[in-house]
């Protein structure tokens, strides 16, 4: 072995003996974004006060929704009970604005009789979005769930038929109906429906971290609550059920509660859907 080779040697064994000493969540993100961080194996965290999970490799996960100004506080307790707090600056985005008209006028402002129907869809589906486990589904990055044009963009705000809406919670791909939908991550199916009122049929998938996916407006699920799905397994199929004026597929992205857009995520920032 050469001196050189031996001294190159020595030095992963050094490295690799060292525990993680530092954290690495980042100084900035943008409004909507999604934050992967490694914090010191055995490390506590909190965001903005609440407590968050914390891997057992050290994963920190967070994100951003369409509205937030920032700073998050990011408060890291190691296991010595040193603390280390990063302010994150929110880089804030322009939002468009989305005219879409031809919409039918009973998804647009539903009949009061059908309200509570609605309302009771969301709560399940919000209790879907509560799950907090250790799988890292999303650590290998995301692929595109079809392959197609962009018709609608996360953050939007959007107006039906003249009716001011709610912005746009995900990203649309325009794909003729029957298009087969991939899961983008290793995930678990937390929710899977084929009729709700305003989505149609309906898939969630948990990554973990509290990370997960919908798709929406399908034409045909594959997948049913409790299945384990591989980045790349289809899941259904696209369609135009619910509030919808064509076949698309429309893909949602959420921590927590937190709406992120789809198109920052690690694989997808920076490719094309075509
Ligand atoms: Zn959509």
């Amino acid at each position: 072995m050469t001196r050189m080779a031996s001294a190159g040697a020595l030095l992963a064994l050094c490295l690799a003996a060292l525990p993680t000493l530092a954290s690495d969540v980042p100084a900035r993100m943008s409004q909507g974004g999604l934050v992967t961080a490694t914090v010191p194996v055995g490390s506590t965290a909190t965001v903005n006060g609440k407590p968050v999970r914390v891997g057992n490799d050290g994963m920190l996960v967070l994100g951003a929704g369409r509205d937030e100004k920032g700073p998050i506080t990011v408060v890291v307790t190691r296991p010595d009970g040193q603390r280390d707090t990063t302010r994150i600056v929110v880089a804030p985005r322009a939002w468009p604005v989305e005219r879409v008209n031809g919409v039918p006028p009973k998804t647009v402002n539903p009949p009061p009789d059908i309200a509570a129907r609605i309302q009771r869809e969301n709560a399940e589906v919000a209790a879907a979005r509560k799950r907090d486990d250790d799988r890292e589904g999303f650590a290998r990055g995301f692929i595109w769930p079809v392959v197609g044009r962009i018709s609608g963009r996360f953050g939007s705000q959007r107006i039906f038929n003249g009716t001011p809406k709610s912005p746009h919670p995900g990203m649309d791909i325009a794909v003729p109906q029957g298009t087969p939908v991939k899961a983008p991550a290793d995930g678990i199916v937390t929710f899977a429906k084929p009729d709700l009122y305003l989505t149609g049929g309906t898939v969630l998938i948990d990554h973990g971290f509290g990370l997960s996916s919908n798709f929406l407006h399908l034409s045909r699920l594959d997948v049913s609550v409790g299945q384990h799905v591989r980045q790349g397994d289809v899941i259904g199929a696209a369609g135009m059920t619910g509030r919808a004026t064509g076949p698309h597929v429309h893909w949602g992205f959420n921590w927590f509660e937190v709406r992120l857009d789809p198109m920052l995520l690690p694989g997808i920032e920076g490719t094309s859907p075509h």
